[in-house]
């Protein structure tokens, strides 16, 4: 049994709210959004009215239609950098040290391809170099992906500057930004710190929506070539259109508009356990604590302990943390997170990821601050 989530960067419970939504569209609504009994029905209204929930989320509902909905952030990471690769003249591109297993994945498919990669560092707070990122900056550079928040440590990218700072130094390139983590924990606006990034990815069930649904937004003016051929989403996705998954988007994103100031509460709970558990415990460091970070994540170094450990140990006990990402959960291997920031490999080891929601209660956080102090305390006798 589940006695405490705080696993919230992996995956979120999806809202009862999103669920109920959901349901018709797979009794009653199941027609498909693009027949004409889809249209006559109301069926057809749930992807643009996805589009504009998201829109609205990320700042102007009047760039809903620049949103195509895609499986998830993966798929749209994975879209982008195909979709650059195959320009003419395309060559060089940019990441960031910190980047998601998905876009690492992407971008060194594109090597094989025979485009170069050159990977801006990080501080030891988890933010890019910005000088160094500037120095690998090239004029026919085609791609830079930076990810707006981070998934293990929440380091928030100073995105306006960055992206103004690429748009001069690199002027054909396409800026994008995976901003996974940021939608719904932090409000973001599309017309102001992104309005340099001409792409944007994000995935639904990290922000109380259904797995499986995520959109790439692609600012007007930008020509990407198909993701899947086909008719539907003006030619750029074929497929029959999801229209459950679709109004479970709209419907956590109409949540997420209004829990937004929620979030503040949130840090205050994050802030509050931080500060009770260096009372409990000696040996324990936040990473990128510093930084502005996402309100719901926690990076912690634990002096002596096991990561992997504590975190099997907590999950027995039915408390949900990780490590960092959830695709290299149990790995040996280091994050490359962490030793991008710096540390030491015994040091990333000894690191877990605490992500809470805006659900998040402070019974679940009693019971996490509980079992967190005695697992240290045995692991380190
Ligand atoms: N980017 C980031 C920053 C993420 O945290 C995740 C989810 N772990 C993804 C991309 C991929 O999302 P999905 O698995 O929904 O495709």
């Amino acid at each position: 049994m589940i006695r405490a989530y705080l696993d919230n960067n992996a995956t979120t419970k999806a809202a009862p709210a999103v669920v109920a939504a959901m349901m018709p569209y797979m009794t009653e609504l199941y027609l498909n959004p693009s027949s004409v009994a889809g249209q006559v029905h109301g069926a057809a209204s749930a992807v643009p009215n996805a589009k504009r929930a998201i829109a609205g989320l990320m700042g102007n509902v009047d760039l809903a239609s620049r949103f195509v909905l895609t499986s998830g952030a993966s798929e749209a990471n994975s879209w982008v950098f195909d979709a650059a690769t195959r320009q003419a003249n395309s060559r060089h591109l940019v990441i960031s040290a910190i980047e998601h297993p998905s876009v690492l994945a992407a971008a060194r498919a594109s090597t094989e391809r025979g485009h170069q990669i050159d990977i801006a560092p990080v501080d030891q707070n988890g933010l890019i170099q910005i000088d160094a990122l500037g120095h690998l900056l090239r004029p026919d550079t085609a791609l830079v992906s930076v990810m707006l928040a981070n998934n293990e440590t929440g380091a928030i990218q100073p995105i306006g500057p960055l992206a103004e700072m690429i748009r001069l130094r690199a002027p054909s390139a396409w800026i994008h930004s995976d901003a996974t983590q940021a939608v719904g924990k932090i409000p973001m606006d599309l017309d102001d710190e992104l309005q340099e990034v001409d792409l944007v990815s994000l995935s639904a069930h990290k922000f109380h929506g259904p797995k499986g649904i995520g959109a790439l937004f692609i600012r007007d003016g930008l020509t990407l070539g198909p993701l899947i051929h086909g008719e539907q989403e003006d030619g750029l996705r074929g497929g029959t259109l999801n229209s459950a998954a679709a109004v479970g988007l709209a419907v956590a994103s109409d949540i997420a508009s209004r829990r937004l100031t929620n979030m503040e509460h949130v840090a205050l709970l994050r802030d509050a356990f931080e500060d009770r558990l260096m009372v409990s415990l000696n040996g324990l460091h936040v990473n990128g604590k510093t930084v502005a970070r996402l309100p719901n994540t926690i990076s912690m170094t634990i002096d002596g302990a096991d990561a992997n450990e504590l975190v099997d140990a907590l999950a027995l006990e039915g408390v949900c943390i990780a490590t960092g990402s959830a695709c290299s959960a149990g790995s040996d291997t280091p994050s490359h997170v962490l030793t991008a920031m710096g540390l030491l490999f015994d040091r990333a080891r000894s690191t877990i990821r605490i992500s809470l929601s805006h659900e998040t209660t402070d019974d679940e956080i009693d019971l996490l601050h509980e079992l967190l102090t005695k697992n240290t305390i045995a692991m380190r006798r």
